[in-house]
């Protein structure tokens, strides 16, 4: 095992990056990651138990189901009780709203489907209202973008959930909570957004990949500036991010959308990091169309999802970890989508710092 480890994380010119990564430390570190992806790579390699004493890598908002509040679950909800199919994510249905859940409202006709398009093929073959409940961060929203733009058929429609990032890491960084030293940045966002807009923020970032090793030169990278002084963006992902991402996608996302104040499970309403349909496009906006709002719910339970996502508490921090809240029988969303810390952590039985 060990010997496997060591050849994964040896650079193409032979660097040891976790030993150049354990003699480039020389005093606590905290960095935040927001990608559900990283937290399943970071938990699967093991590479906490590998880490440096001193470094910690704490997961932000970067779960999109997690980061989904429970108004947005119930306007779901109030949607099929209007008599529309809902189609919609897998991991989403089972997130409860302050009313339940979709999947508890599973006779109301909602259904899983892999993407947009399989939404709208369904729309093609009915005469009912077919609402997509569209949710995801900068990687989903082009192709929702381009379905809206080829004109699908007029009984489809779409709850826009979409969420941007930078705006959360700018309110993260103001409040100050979680005593960050730096982000290693979502490489798959930035595969589309590229990585100009995070410039913006005075403290170091590492654009990083999903295998380990790229998440160790992500990691050996921010030491790195912390060390000088330094608050940079660098890409440890080059081979798939560029500085300028995909124009093109990003140009197809601001045709039919414009952002919108929203507010984030855990967070209050962030300025600015929220996509809704353009006017233009208004007669596939579900929120439109059935006169639907999105009403903010108090939290009622002893989940600290919240915390979790802001990166403030470990799953392990929460007294229903593993007793009553398991992937099994989940509580909160970080224990019911799949790239939610509390679920890879139960299914990886991450230990805490
Ligand atoms: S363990 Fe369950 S209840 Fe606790 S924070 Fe995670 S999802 Fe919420």
């Amino acid at each position: 095992m060990q010997a496997t480890i060591k050849i994964m994380i040896d650079m193409a010119d032979g660097t040891d990056i976790l030993k150049a990564l354990n003699e480039e430390m020389d005093r606590p570190c905290t960095f935040m990651h927001i990608c559900g992806t990283h937290e399943a790579a970071i938990a699967h390699a093991g590479l906490r138990s590998i880490l440096p004493d001193g470094l910690k890598i704490v997961m932000g908002p970067g779960c999109p189901v997690c980061i989904t509040p429970q108004g947005e679950i119930d306007a779901a909800i109030d949607l099929a009780e209007k008599g529309c199919i809902i189609a919609t994510y897998g991991d989403l249905i089972r997130v409860p709203g302050s009313k339940g859940s979709l999947e508890d409202y599973g006779k109301k006709d909602v259904r899983v489907v892999q993407g947009v398009h399989k939404a709208v093929e369904i729309a093609e073959k009915t005469d009912r209202e077919v609402v997509f409940i569209s949710i995801g961060f900068e990687t989903t929203a082009p192709t929702v973008a381009a379905t809206i733009l080829q004109e699908p058929p007029k009984n489809f429609s779409i709850l826009s959930c979409h969420r941007f990032v930078p705006p959360a890491m700018k309110f993260l960084l103001e409040q100050g909570e979680a005593n960050l030293d730096g982000f290693l940045l979502p490489g798959h966002v930035c595969v589309v957004a590229g990585y100009e807009e995070y410039e913006q923020f005075p403290v170091p970032q590492v654009v990083g990949g999903f295998e380990p090793e790229d998440i160790l030169l992500g990691l050996y990278m921010l030491v790195k500036q912390v060390n000088e002084g330094r608050a940079e963006v660098e890409n440890a992902y080059p081979r798939a991010v560029s500085r300028e991402g995909n124009p093109k996608a990003m140009k197809m996302i601001y045709e039919v959308f414009e952002t919108c104040d929203v507010e984030w499970r855990g967070f209050p309403v962030i300025p600015q990091s929220g996509l809704r349909l353009k006017d233009k496009y208004a007669a596939y906006d579900a929120q439109k169309k059935f006169g639907i709002e999105i009403k903010h719910v108090e939290k009622n339970s002893a989940c600290i999802c919240d915390q979790v996502l802001r990166g403030v508490a470990d799953p392990t921090d929460c007294k229903l970890f593993g007793k009553v809240c398991t992937p099994r029988n989940p509580v909160g969303p970080c224990m019911v989508s799949h790239e939610g810390a509390c679920k890879i952590w139960a299914l990886y039985n991450q230990k805490k710092y």
